[in-house]
């Protein structure tokens, strides 16, 4: 049985941000600095702008690290190209687009596959042929506000399982007050730069929150061990949604049996709030 992961380099300290909101810029309402202001009161230790095929300068901050970030949005569908200032020419189709970004070194993110009233804002036909990116959002907060689905866990589990090597984000794509904040990474960064954050991000050191903290997260040559104090559940979950185990409370593990494919971690707080890790590879 051999594991892959992305929890076995030494994790620096945790990082918490949100890496999808919108300023006066393109259709937000408040400024950047007062993005940064709130983002920063909430405790968040980085922050992306990602305007609308507008690049929005990180403001230096004292405890907030601005990661550059755009949200390419006209002629397609919606991806996050995260960590370079780079807009991209809209008239160029997503696939080409997405090959700039890799050689850019950006981190691409596919934005809320479940947009709009047919919750198709990216076919899943579209998401498995589609390449290269690093992953999708998992959940998106202002997506609970429009038509659609803020949770995305279902294409997620349908790329995972044929093999889409592609992590999942959480963020809040926060427009105006109330969007947020919600939606969030914790990074597992060696520095507290946007170089270090993103460099993180696109190796999947990181897990996806919609209001739940992940404390631990340990994988050994056996089993897949979580603790999440304040945790209410825990689902390990395998191909196709599939729950291999639930555990009552927030700290437990899942011993691999070696024929998973792959094993994901849930963990369940109060009301709809979750965390969600990234995958651990499983195979013969
Ligand atoms: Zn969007
Ligand atoms: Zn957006």
């Amino acid at each position: 049985m051999k594991l892959t992961h992305p929890y076995c380099r030494p994790a620096g300290p945790w990082l918490r941000g949100n890496l999808h909101t919108h300023s006066t810029n393109s259709d937000g309402t408040l400024t950047p600095a007062e993005l940064v202001e709130l983002y920063a009161s909430h405790g968040y230790d980085f922050l992306a702008i990602s305007d609308h095929d507008t690049f929005t300068p990180p403001l230096a901050h004292p405890t907030l690290v601005g990661v550059p970030a755009v949200e390419v949005s006209r002629g397609g569908s919606h991806l996050l190209s995260v960590g370079t200032p780079q807009v991209y020419d809209t008239s160029l189709t997503r696939a080409e687009i997405l090959g700039q970004i890799a050689a850019d070194g950006g981190l691409a993110i596919l934005a809320h596959p479940n947009w709009l009233a047919h919750y198709q804002h990216w076919e899943q036909a579209q998401l498995e042929v589609l390449g290269p990116y690093h992953g999708i959002e998992i959940f998106n907060s202002v997506i609970d506000f429009l038509e659609g689905e803020a949770h995305a866990l279902d294409r997620w589990d349908q790329l995972l399982s044929k093999g889409r090597r592609v992590w999942g984000y959480a963020h809040d794509d926060f427009h105006r007050p109330g969007n947020g904040p919600r939606g969030w990474n914790r990074v597992a960064a060696a520095e507290r730069t946007p170089e270090s954050i993103v460099a993180a991000l696109q190796a999947g050191s990181c897990y996806a929150s919609s209001g739940v903290f992940i404390e631990r997260i340990e994988v050994d040559e056996e089993s897949f061990r979580i603790v999440a104090p304040e945790a209410s559940e825990l689902r390990f979950v395998t191909r196709y949604g599939k729950v291999l185990q639930f555990v009552e409370g927030g700290s437990g593990s899942y011993t691999f049996q070696g024929n998973e494919g792959y094993v994901r971690a849930e963990a369940y707080g109060r009301g709809k709030q979750a965390a969600w890790t990234q995958p651990v590879w499983v195979t013969a």
